[in-house]
């Protein structure tokens, strides 16, 4: 199986200068292509050192690819240092110094002298048209190996990445990875972990679990030889999972919690008003996020502190949350109504214990207890998360 290594050179990138965006973006198309990135590592203009890193991926790696260093200066070695390590000459290509004094003539300046080493090629190696900048890049083949050299600036790069290496890698590819993530709400990870444990240590499919503010997710990664068998692996798994964590899964991948609530609405066409005291609105920002839903969104009532009292609202408890909900329904004359309550906040926690969330709709309420506690912003957002969570289910019943 391909191995591959990214090395990006540049002695502003070790100074700290400028952050290493190229390695980011060559990792997320490998990672894409189904190629494996086992290392990469980063280099100052330094020819002894840049020689001793790429003599390294050259003994460990099959594929190689390196940024920056093309520029027509001194310090831009990258050339040099590959010529070096195959112990190849380089010399000026005809088709390419033709190409170099078109542009400097095009751009009406004499070309200095120096420019004319990015004209270079060396046996082993094709070039790689550039068509945002001057110096082109090298796709180099030699014994088994592959070391695609690409020039530093961003945009550059990126455009000859999409222009003359990604296909060429495709073919290269050893394998398709597909990825699905299964999100899940209500389970604490410890749980989670102990549900699909025997799944944990499957090396293909593999599953990973991290949590985020709107729940446990679950990573199912499939390596085939095609497509279609990473697919099968992939949704095998996703029905090992479904049956273990039935209902407390709401959706997958791209699928947002207000969007997975506001499905169930349209289906249903039920109409919604939201009442919410220490979220601050974040619930009716949420739902008014989806433009799909604005007939049926009614709209909100953000009640804080100092005017619970004209609001006849009492501490947070159950039957205040329930008070919310059913005022949110009757304001806005809506089907459903749904509240968020919870205590007064002083600082930048929330004390435990104190929040509620309550639907009501269809002579139907409920009341949750989520027992959140800790840093209020965060706790703004778990709470919302939950009461879409809860929305998604009442409109189902
Ligand atoms: P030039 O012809 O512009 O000199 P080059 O191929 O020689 O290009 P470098 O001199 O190494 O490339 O880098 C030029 C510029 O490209 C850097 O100053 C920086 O702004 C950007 N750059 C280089 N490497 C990276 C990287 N790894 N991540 C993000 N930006 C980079
Ligand atoms: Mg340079």
């Amino acid at each position: 199986m391909l191995k591959a290594e990214i090395i990006t050179s540049g002695t502003e990138l070790l100074l700290g200068e400028i952050a290493d965006t190229n390695t980011s973006y060559i990792a997320g198309q490998l990672a894409g292509l189904g190629i494996n990135l086992y290392y990469t590592s980063t280099v100052g203009d330094n020819f002894e050192r840049y020689s001793g890193v790429l003599k390294q991926a050259w003994e460990r790696s099959d594929l190689i690819i390196t940024t920056g260093g093309l520029g027509p200066t001194q310090g831009d070695i990258t050339r040099e240092v590959v010529s070096a390590l195959l112990g190849e000459k380089m010399t000026i290509d005809p088709g390419l110094k033709e190409e170099l004094t078109q542009f400097f003539t095009r751009m009406h300046i004499d070309m200095p002298d120096n420019n004319l080493k990015q004209a270079t090629l060396i046996p082993s190696a094709q070039a790689l048209h550039n068509t945002a900048g001057t110096a082109p890049g090298w796709w180099v083949e030699k014994e088994g190996r592959t070391i695609i050299v690409l020039p530093g600036p961003p945009r550059e790069m990126q455009t000859m990445w999409q222009n003359a290496v990604r296909e060429r890698l495709e073919k290269k590819r050893s394998a398709y990875i597909m990825s699905r993530v299964i999100k899940t709400w209500g389970m604490a990870e410890a749980n989670v972990d102990l549900l699909v444990t025997p799944f944990l240590k499957s090396a293909n499919p593999t599953l990973a679990m991290y949590a985020n503010p709107d729940g446990i997710r679950l990573r199912i990664t499939a390596r085939a030889d095609s497509l279609k068998r990473a697919e099968e692996l992939v949704a095998g798994r996703e029905r090992d999972i479904r049956e273990l964590l039935k209902d407390k899964i709401w959706g997958i991948d791209d699928d947002t919690l207000e969007r997975v609530a506001a499905k169930r609405l349209l289906q249903k066409k039920k109409t919604l008003a939201v009442a919410e005291t220490f979220t601050g609105g974040l619930l009716a920002r949420s739902l008014s996020s989806v433009m799909e839903l604005k007939e049926l969104f009614r709209g909100g009532l953000v009640i804080m502190g100092g005017a619970r009292a004209g609001w006849e609202l009492g501490e947070s408890s159950p039957e205040t949350a329930i008070k919310l909900a059913r005022l949110a329904r009757e304001k806005f004359r809506a089907e459903i109504g749904l509240a968020i309550d919870g205590p007064e906040v002083t600082g930048q926690s929330l004390p435990g214990g104190k929040v509620f969330i309550a639907i009501e709709g269809d002579g139907n309420d409920e009341v949750f207890p989520p027992g959140y506690l800790g840093r209020l912003d965060q706790m703004a957002w778990r709470t919302v998360n939950h009461a879409l969570f809860l929305l998604k289910d009442f409109v189902d019943r």
